[in-house]
């Protein structure tokens, strides 16, 4: 490939709504551009770097017997209905209308079409277990798209459905795919942890995700060094340590308590959901000062997804207590009950004291946080003592870890996800299969997922530094770039950059040959920024010691090496 019949643009200036590392650098990169919030086109850069990831994920899925076919996107509201999740779906959910008025809507996911798919296809037990997937742009329309293509409305998923004839099976699937799972990251050379995860509305109690570990991510992972313990905040089992990484995060508590110079807080889950699909949290601000304490209700609507938040606060914490209306909600605290941020489990533990908790102001007090006083408002008997809260932290301090030790927390980007969904859509949409006894029985799926998109911004997140990306090798969209120093000015340099060009594209290296003749400093820094793995720098003064210069991206020095010896160096 030649740089002067690519297409290369590099931009200086991040666009400003570009909060997280991986947005400002592949947009600098001309990786993507943005066409609308969370909709990107994928630049001839960008996307060699999916098809890289699309590859491997490939060859491991069918190396596990996974089967490719392609789902459309565009899907029948008919099977939605069935399974009962156009109506749980909520606003993520994008819906649309042909010219005959017909629902359909733009697939966030495909259980539904692939249960259909199933059930007409699979009729006897000897064609099980069968796993299918696809890699198909998904649609959801997130609330807030804005981190470029970590969390975009359109993007590009592997999903895979397995069916099986029983639970044991089932689980051999599951497994199967948590194995592939573990190839895939470490093929493509990022640093991940699998981890117990939240089933969430789905039940059961199988499902792993797949974190690539980056101070940016979203989720909070607890582990324990000393064993093989780890899961996602979002399980319940840990709300102690949450209330613990709570505690500096003054920002928020002082929203809710103006002028506390120190308050404390404590986090925990209700033991009961108060529906199927309602959660709630108890969240208690305590002024260490004046030992004022106020609890707060805050109520967490969704299926798969929270998208409706209220508050209200709590008339006595153990009984009868209610909520508050809408109305009393505004005149309490001054605003409508908003959402409480980019929210994306039912578990609500995490809403308290991570990410959302710097938007918890907006929640309670939209614009006006700095002006909210509660002192004056009458909480009455609705306050708890303050050895009320003190029970109330006992009753979150509990253990995650049955194997006990000292548990660490680190963030991580969720890349992928694995749910046995036992009959949850074969009972909906009655796919069955004829058992050895001819009599119909119930499939038994799973389902994976893993964002191939995302897995691009992921990897930034977790690798690069002030000059730009530095891509792991599998992914990076071309692995070695030749940089001639004088392309027109010297038939030396042209050609020994041209034979080394030759030389790795013959051995299969993606190599990229920079014949735009741009000043070395300018070529250098589009290299940097763009993140090749390694660089080969040709030019008369080496050539004159028989050298060339390799330059690794993530090592300070070159290497000074003859032509030949760079091929074989950078295999
Ligand atoms: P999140 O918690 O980040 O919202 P999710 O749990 O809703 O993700 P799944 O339904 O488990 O996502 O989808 C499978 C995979 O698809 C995820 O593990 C993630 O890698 C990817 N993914 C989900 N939502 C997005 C998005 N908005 N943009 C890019 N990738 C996404
Ligand atoms: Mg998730
Ligand atoms: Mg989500
Ligand atoms: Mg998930």
């Amino acid at each position: 490939m030649q740089a002067s019949k690519y297409h290369i643009n590099t931009l200086k200036e991040a666009p400003a709504e570009a909060e997280v590392i991986s947005h400002q650098l592949m947009t600098r990169a001309g990786m993507i551009r943005k066409a609308a919030g969370g909709i990107y086109t994928y630049m001839p850069l960008g996307l060699r770097v999916l098809h890289k990831i699309e590859r491997i994920v490939r060859e491991e899925m069918d190396r596990a017997d996974a089967i490719e076919l392609l789902m459309p996107m565009v899907q029948p509201a008919e099977l939605w209905y069935e399974s009962g999740r156009w109506e749980q779906y909520g606003p993520e959910l994008l819906r649309l209308k042909d010219r005959h008025q017909r629902d359909f809507i733009l697939q966030p996911t495909s259980e539904e079409l692939i249960t259909d798919i199933a059930r007409n296809e699979i009729h006897s037990w000897r064609q099980l277990p069968l796993n299918f997937y696809h890699i198909q742009t998904k649609f959801r329309d997130e609330r807030r798209p804005r981190f470029g293509l970590m969390r975009g409305r359109e993007f590009t998923m592997k999903d895979a459905y397995s069916f099986d004839r029983d639970e044991a099976s089932a689980q051999g699937s599951y497994d199967a795919m948590y194995d592939a799972y573990m190839r895939i990251f470490s093929r493509i050379g990022l640093e991940f942890r699998a981890v117990a995860a939240d089933t969430g509305s789905i039940g059961g109690t199988r499902s792993h995700e797949f974190q690539v570990i980056a101070d940016t991510g979203e989720d909070l992972i607890v582990y324990n060094p000393e064993s093989q313990y780890a899961a996602n905040m979002e399980l319940a089992e840990a709300p102690c340590l949450l209330a613990e990484r709570a505690t500096p995060r003054e920002d928020m508590v002082k929203a809710s308590t103006p002028g506390a110079a120190k308050c404390e807080l404590v986090a925990r889950q209700l033991d009961r959901p108060l529906t199927d699909t309602v959660k709630s949290i108890v969240l208690a601000t305590e002024n260490a000062e004046t030992r004022e304490t106020a609890i707060w209700l805050l109520l967490l609507r969704g299926d798969h997804e929270l998208n409706e938040i209220k508050a209200s606060k709590v008339p006595g914490l153990e009984a009868g207590f209610r909520f508050a209306t809408e109305t009393e909600i505004q005149e309490t605290f001054g605003c409508v009950p908003g959402y409480l941020g980019p929210v994306n489990t039912t578990r609500p533990v995490k809403v308290i004291a991570d990410r959302t908790v710097a938007n918890m102001s907006d929640f309670i007090c939209g614009a006006n946080a700095a002006d909210y006083h509660y002192t004056g408002i009458n909480w009455g008997r609705d306050l708890p003592e303050p050895d009320e809260v003190a029970d109330l932290r006992n009753v979150v301090a509990g253990d995650p870890d049955p194997a006990g030790g000292t548990l660490a927390i680190q963030r991580g980007i969720e890349v992928g996800h694995v749910f046995f969904l036992g009959d949850k859509y074969s009972k909906a949409m009655n796919a069955t299969f004829l058992e050895t006894d001819g009599k119909p029985a119930l499939l038994q799926m799973g389902c994976y997922g893993i964002g191939i998109s995302r897995i691009a911004a992921a990897a930034i997140e977790q690798n690069h530094d002030g000059k730009g990306i530095i891509w792991p090798r599998a992914i990076a969209p071309f692995e070695v770039v030749i940089c001639p120093m004088g392309w027109h000015k010297s038939e030396t340099v042209r050609n020994t950059a041209q034979a080394l060009h030759d030389a790795l594209q013959e051995r299969g290296v993606d190599v990229m040959l920079d014949d735009r003749d741009t000043r070395p400093g300018i070529m250098f820094a589009d290299w940097e920024l763009i993140g090749v793995p390694l660089r080969i720098t040709v030019g008369d003064r080496g050539l004159k010691d028989g050298i060339v210069e390799v330059q690794a991206r993530r090592e300070a020095e070159a290497s000074r090496i003859a032509p030949d010896d760079a091929v074989a160096q950078v295999m």
